[in-house]
């Protein structure tokens, strides 16, 4: 089907395209790597009457580290947080996350922000978010502002994002000595959304105790999911300790509120979510020098 007609344009400035989402109200929609919104104007499941397109806004697609945190431009596409050699070292959940969305085609276009500001919760950014402290950096006509991953995730397909606000950063503070991450996924087929995936990201001290943890969870609910009491049962537990594993993995599985779909049924999913918390924590910590 082709996407009902539509105004484009490309603005050269942030502060432009927020002016342009401000005057024309609802009406007005970013575009970024189009990935999500194409397909939906396709379907006829969105019809907005002018696309934003942010692509030819400069200075929107860096990748660096700076004062304290991993700074990830709105518009870095997926496929370079995949070649990047500093995330493969440093944050490998969010290097796990951006090899197995989709496929190539459609991650050398998504990008970073389009994955985190479509809020849905299929998309395997959000939870790796939520896992790893991460916090939106938002401009609109209001000013700037932050949002902090957990309070970024409102409902489905709802970000805490105004409609005139522009998501311009995503970042991550940079892990302690001895910290690690894994993002794991199940699905169907390559390239498909996952049935279920889960995101962590620990620390640990020189007894290989969990000083820090974060867990999210990936399409098991109405937005991506932050599994708080599985994170408090892992703190201070080393993660040989097999009873604290399969508690953190239990509750997990209880922060989850999957829908039965053609992915599986509902209770699949919660199964899926408490094997892959534990097989995360596993991984991450091997990642972060602990013992296994
Ligand atoms: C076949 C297929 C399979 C896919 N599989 C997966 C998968 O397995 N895992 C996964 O995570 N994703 C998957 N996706 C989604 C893909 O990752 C998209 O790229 C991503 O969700 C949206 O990024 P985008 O840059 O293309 O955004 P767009 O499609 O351009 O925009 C998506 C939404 O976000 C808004 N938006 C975009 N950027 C901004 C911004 N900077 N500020 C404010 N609002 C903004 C838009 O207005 C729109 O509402 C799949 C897509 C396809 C087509």
């Amino acid at each position: 089907m082709n996407p009902p007609e539509f105004e484009y344009v490309a603005p050269k400035t942030v502060q432009e395209a927020v002016d342009l989402l401000k005057v024309r109200g609802e009406w007005a929609k970013v575009l970024a790597g189009g990935q999500s919104l194409i397909p939906l104007l396709k379907l006829r499941l969105a019809s907005p009457a002018l696309l934003v397109d942010i692509g030819k806004v400069p200075g929107l697609d860096y990748l660096a580290e700076s004062d304290g945190h991993l700074r990830m431009g709105a518009m870095v596409r997926v496929a370079d947080l995949n070649r990047s050699a500093l995330l493969k070292k440093k944050y490998p959940a969010i290097h796990d996350a951006s090899g197995v969305i989709a496929d190539p085609l459609v991650r050398n276009l998504g990008t970073v922000g389009g994955n985190i500001s479509h809020g849905d919760p299929a998309n395997d950014l959000p939870a790796v978010m939520l896992a790893s402290e991460g916090e939106m950096a938002a401009t609109g006509s209001g000013g700037n502002r932050v949002i902090k991953a957990e309070d970024f995730f409102t409902d489905t397909f709802t970000t805490a994002l105004a409609h005139d606000e522009i998501l311009t950063e995503v970042r991550v503070p940079v892990p302690l000595p001895r910290s690690g991450g894994a993002y794991l996924k199940v699905e169907q087929k390559v390239g498909d959304f996952a049935s279920a995936g889960v995101a962590v990201q620990l620390s640990v001290d020189r007894a290989s105790m969990c000083t820090k943890v974060g867990i999210g969870l990936t399409a098991v609910g109405p937005t991506a999911v932050k599994a708080k009491k599985a994170e408090e049962a892992m703190l201070g537990k080393q993660v040989t300790d097999r009873v604290a594993v399969a508690e953190a993995a239990a509750l997990a599985a209880d922060a989850a509120t999957p829908t039965s779909d053609i992915r599986g049924t509902a209770e699949y999913k919660k199964r899926l979510v408490r094997l892959l918390v534990a097989r995360g924590l596993k991984r991450a910590s091997e990642r972060a020098g602990g013992k296994e």
